[in-house]
């Protein structure tokens, strides 16, 4: 198995670390998040085995900068010519102008150690976005802190979010992204916040697995958590 349709017409692809996701609309795909470098085939041959061709991808939309999100995005925009969406704050980090910001201490150190060892094709994208804007049928929730241009993007015909590394799904439970990794808890929970006033039926992270049915009842018992 080398991915899964997790509701109709939505596809997980396996194995490309972090979570990739196809989202298939009539003819047209997108693709959610690019997965660590050099996995572009492996993303295409899940594509092709779904029965279409990689032309058909239309837009590439980065939940946020992260390598193991954006690393195969220029690779697979080159083997498609497909569009790549990123929010504006998260832009010139892609286009490499910019360092990532980082957590300080330990986490920052193997941040800083990982992204030595795995290098990605920093480059413009082609459209930038913000709150409100609507790409390829999803909406664009800001939720900034894990990156300052981390999104959440709802998908309103199938009730469904996704949320990046800003909330995760894994063994059983909902949780933010691990605490090393954030460096303004108050901004955190703002994010989270956002995303639990929302009403979606399914959640799909950047890491953990998909969470559902009734999936933003979870995520406001989650928040009521951290109160
Ligand atoms: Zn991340
Ligand atoms: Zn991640």
């Amino acid at each position: 198995v080398i991915g899964l349709e997790i509701v109709e017409d939505v596809h997980q692809v396996d194995g490309v670390n972090a979570n990739v996701y196809v989202l298939k609309n009539g003819e047209e795909l997108t693709v959610v998040d690019a997965g660590m470098p050099r996995n572009a085939g492996k993303i295409l041959s899940y594509v092709r085995r779904m029965g279409e061709q990689p032309s058909s991808i239309s837009t590439i939309v980065l939940t946020h900068c992260h390598i193991d999100h954006v690393g195969s995005a220029y690779e697979l925009r080159k083997a498609t010519n497909a569009k790549v969406a990123i929010h504006a704050e998260d832009a010139d980090f892609l286009a490499g102008k910019r360092a990532v910001p980082r957590p300080k201490g330990v986490a920052g150190s193997l941040f800083r150690a990982a992204s030595l060892f795995f290098r990605f094709t920093t480059f413009q994208p082609d459209m930038t976005l913000k709150e409100g804007d609507i790409v390829a049928g999803l909406k664009v929730i800001h939720t900034p802190e894990h990156t300052p241009g981390s999104i959440s993007l709802v998908d309103p015909k199938r009730e469904l979010i996704f949320v990046g590394d800003t909330l995760r799904y894994s063994e059983g439970k909902v949780s933010g992204p691990p605490e090393r990794f954030t460096m303004d808890a108050d901004q955190m929970k703002l994010s989270i916040k956002k995303i639990s006033e929302l009403e979606f039926d399914t959640m799909l992270s950047g890491h953990g697995e998909p969470l559902k049915p009734k999936a933003s009842e979870r995520v406001k018992e989650f928040y009521a958590s951290l109160k």
